[in-house]
């Protein structure tokens, strides 16, 4: 199995016009609170379904299991290459911790992981836009159904960490009654690789972290000439050895 090496960053203004109108990075999105919340702009891109099934974030959390949508997703979103918001990592090392928590594998539902602003469950600001919700449906055997059962697992949620926030049971709006629902919060994450020097201006300066690292890509921007020369060094029938080193 792969580790997330193999992603992609991408800042979401430097994508095509479409898919940066669904995604709408940086954009403030109106909550049912009243409150505004500003949208993630880092994303990674997950080329293919391969990819998402292969790439754990953690022991027990593929980036497969963040992506399962339905036709209530837009169609370009549903695509590959798709886009996940870079939090959604922190999300996952946390239902790690609750996975060690209950022991048992813990099931995350069809629209439960990432939906983008475009998603038609999605008419104001939810967690899950940021990447940093789950709805889970069922923890081992146990079907999250009732509400015996949902206020149990919100219980040993909240005891794994007080950075993570349940939806009480219930069946109005507010409340879940067929899973449970927690998140982090409007939690974004900028990677380390990224500079925030180029603002609100796209496209200027590359920003495909994970391809730099590996001394150019694929999508014709510049290589990273000191890069290659390391890269090259390392391989000593490419060069004779250098009497500087
Ligand atoms: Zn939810």
């Amino acid at each position: 199995m792969e580790q997330e090496s193999g992603l992609k960053v991408v800042d979401a203004l430097d994508l095509d016009p479409d898919l940066c109108a669904l995604l709408r990075p940086g954009a403030l999105m109106p909550g049912s609170d009243g409150r505004s919340h500003r949208l993630p702009r880092y994303f990674y891109e997950v080329p293919s379904r391969e990819a998402a099934r292969e790439v754990r974030l953690t022991p027990h959390f593929t980036l497969g299991e963040f992506l399962l949508v339905d036709l209530k997703e837009a169609a370009r979103v549903r695509d590959f290459p798709r886009y996940v918001p870079c939090a959604v990592r922190v999300l996952a090392f946390y239902l790690e911790r609750l996975r060690e928590a209950v022991g048992v594998a813990v099931h995350v539902a069809v629209n439960g992981g990432y939906r983008s602003p475009a998603h038609r469950l999605a008419a104001r600001a939810t967690r899950h836009m940021w990447g940093t919700a789950a709805d889970v449906y069922r923890i081992g055997p146990v079907a999250l159904r009732d509400q015996s059962a949902i206020e149990t697992y919100n219980r040993i949620v909240e005891e794994v960490s007080d950075d993570l926030w349940v939806m009480p049971f219930g069946h109005g709006p507010g409340t879940a009654d067929d899973h449970i629902h927690l998140d982090l919060g409007y939690l974004t994450l900028v990677p380390r690789e990224i500079g925030e020097d180029a603002g609100e201006r796209r496209g200027e300066t590359p920003r495909f972290a994970f391809e730099e690292r590996r001394g150019g890509d694929r999508r014709g921007w510049p290589r990273d000439e000191n890069l290659e020369m390391l890269l090259q060094r390392r391989n000593p029938s490419d060069q004779p050895p250098d009497p500087a080193d």
